[in-house]
């Protein structure tokens, strides 16, 4: 026997009424999902923001919301924080962002930001590992429009927004090949190399005075110079070793003859020249070295298998504080040179990321 059943259409009714709540309900939580998970939070810590503005106006991951609210809680920050997330958020800032800036920054820094535009180097400048709040106002101060933000984070760490010669600091570490000289790091007045060589006349032009080189330094130089030399190429040392008393002199007659500007520029003070150091030679075929001779072409592509490096060119002036020398050349040893080479870096570059790491951030 079969018996028939009558549908229950109200039931029927009701499951597709449901069905079609949930399709259209389905993609607004699909779409709004983060929002409506953090929805609890915001309404938590923006209890003097309407929440359905707090909603819709903010655009955190709940992952940072999670981690950064209760950080600002920690420090004290109340509800006026609220309008600064906001503000910043609007503007364009990442939460990390955010979170830096309320964290770190001064409120007189935080606020010209909310009254500024939107400025895309300061994500760039929090995510530079050389970054340091510390010295904002100098990236402020030294930034400028065609040069790109990490360099100028660059110039300031090396302190080169300071006038030359001023926040000196001595080489503790002068025998390493890797000593790093400049018009703000200066060697020992007593340091004299233990390991200096006089060259021979073959490969240094010793009529002035006899010309020394620290002696591992030399030895590599004579086997470039001797391949330069099978390639028809005629190089040899002008100057190398300058003790400090020779510097002095130099220096002393360079700002008689030139003025004090043009030494600044040209010219070492005693104690700040890379020849003291003993690994760094002014080179010459007849004539210093030039741009485009034919040994500067084949050193610019040799040098650093002998361990060798130009220090001085016209795209790093603004990183070394001296003026372009073709001539100048300076040992750092194969493995320092070979990774400058590869890894396409200036010594100064290298010099952070490599040996001064521990100072940086
Ligand atoms: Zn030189």
């Amino acid at each position: 026997m079969n018996k028939k059943r009558k549908p229950n259409y109200k039931l029927r009714r009701i499951i597709a009424r449901v069905i079609i709540a949930l399709l259209i309900i389905a993609p607004l939580v699909i779409i709004f999902r983060v929002k409506i998970i953090n929805a609890p939070l915001y309404i938590k810590y923006h209890k003097n923001t309407d929440v359905l503005n707090a909603l819709f106006d903010a655009k955190f991951e709940r992952k940072e919301v999670k981690e950064f609210m209760p950080k600002l809680e920690k420090k004290g920050m109340n509800s006026y924080t609220d309008d600064y997330i906001i503000s910043l958020s609007n503007k364009g800032y990442k939460p990390k962002t955010i979170e830096y800036i309320l964290l770190n920054f001064k409120m007189g820094d935080t606020k010209s930001l909310i009254n500024s535009k939107y400025d895309k180097d300061l994500e760039k400048m929090l995510n530079n590992k050389l970054f340091d709040y510390k010295n904002y106002d100098r990236y402020m101060n030294e930034r400028s429009d065609n040069e790109d933000i990490d360099r100028t984070i660059l110039r300031v760490t090396l302190d080169l927004d300071k006038d030359n010669y001023s926040d000196t600091v001595e080489e503790t570490d002068p025998n390493s090949l890797t000593a790093f000289i400049n018009k703000h790091r200066y060697l020992n007045e007593d340091y004299i190399p233990d390991d200096l060589v006089d060259m021979s006349d073959d490969y240094a032009n010793n009529y002035y005075g006899q010309l020394q080189l620290r002696s591992e330094a030399y030895e590599q130089f004579k086997k470039m110079v001797d391949d330069a030399n099978k390639e028809d190429l005629e190089i040899y040392a002008d100057t190398a070793y300058r003790s400090f008393k020779l510097q002095k002199t130099i220096y002393n007659n360079y700002v008689y003859e030139n003025g004090y500007d043009k030494a600044s520029l040209y010219a070492a003070r005693a104690g700040f020249s890379e020849h003291e150091l003993g690994t760094a030679i002014d080179i010459s075929n007849g004539y210093l070295i030039e741009k485009g001779d034919p040994e500067y072409n084949w050193l610019m592509q040799y040098a650093y298998k002998y361990g060798f490096i130009f220090r001085y060119y016209e795209d790093n002036v603004d990183l070394t504080g001296f003026a372009e020398e073709p001539w100048h050349i300076r040992y750092v040893g194969i493995d320092v040179a070979t990774k400058m080479h590869k890894e396409n870096l200036t010594f100064e570059e290298y010099w952070i990321k490599y040996v001064n790491k521990k100072e940086a951030k």
